[in-house]
């Protein structure tokens, strides 16, 4: 089986992007890796089996490629949240607080019925407005959130304080 410590040494730091001063981790030599990408989904799925969960929701863009393999294994439905305006029909929206500035994300309003079992992904956890905004989306349609799962949790800054009622998972922390 993959371990986090094998995953993690597939996640590469790539200094200054996409801004000075900003160290990314970048996932795609774990994507690339046959075993790894297979056994990141198993860990960020583990403990549910297809029957317990009914929609993995994932956030734009990263968080697509995560919760599209978790629903597949889970045979659950994949639902996106995204950035405002890409979304084709009627939508309802969350703004949330960056560092600088604001940003908008959308589901579709007949995306999640009520009372949906759902896992929530993405594939970092940072400050927690994200996935806070998200859940904030499913929580509006009556979904019913079981995990939030993050294969990368940067835990200096604290994004789980924002999630605070959520069970939260996260595969590697730094
Ligand atoms: P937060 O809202 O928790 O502050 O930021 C999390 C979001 O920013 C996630 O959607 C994630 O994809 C993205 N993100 C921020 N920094 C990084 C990074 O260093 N690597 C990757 N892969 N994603 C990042």
């Amino acid at each position: 089986d993959v371990t986090p410590l094998e995953i993690q040494q597939a996640i590469r730091n790539v200094p200054d992007f996409p801004q000075p001063g900003i160290q990314f981790k970048d996932i795609t030599p774990l994507l690339g890796d046959a075993r790894l990408f297979a056994g990141s989904i198993d860990l960020l799925t583990e403990g549910f089996t297809p029957g317990q969960v009914d929609t993995v929701v994932g956030i734009d863009a990263r968080g697509f490629i995560f919760a599209a393999a978790a629903a597949y294994r889970l045979r659950a439905g994949f639902v996106p949240v995204r950035k405002k305006g890409k979304l084709p029909y009627l939508t309802h929206e969350q703004t949330y607080q960056l560092e600088y500035g604001t940003n908008t994300i959308a589901i579709h309003v007949d995306a999640i019925r009520p009372g949906a079992r759902v896992l929530l992904m993405d594939d970092l956890l940072a400050t927690g407005g994200t996935a806070a905004a998200a859940a904030e989306l499913v929580r509006k349609l009556g979904g019913q959130i079981l995990q939030i799962a993050f294969l990368i949790e940067l835990s200096h800054l604290q994004g789980r304080a924002r999630l605070a009622g959520y069970p939260i998972r996260s595969i590697v922390v730094y």
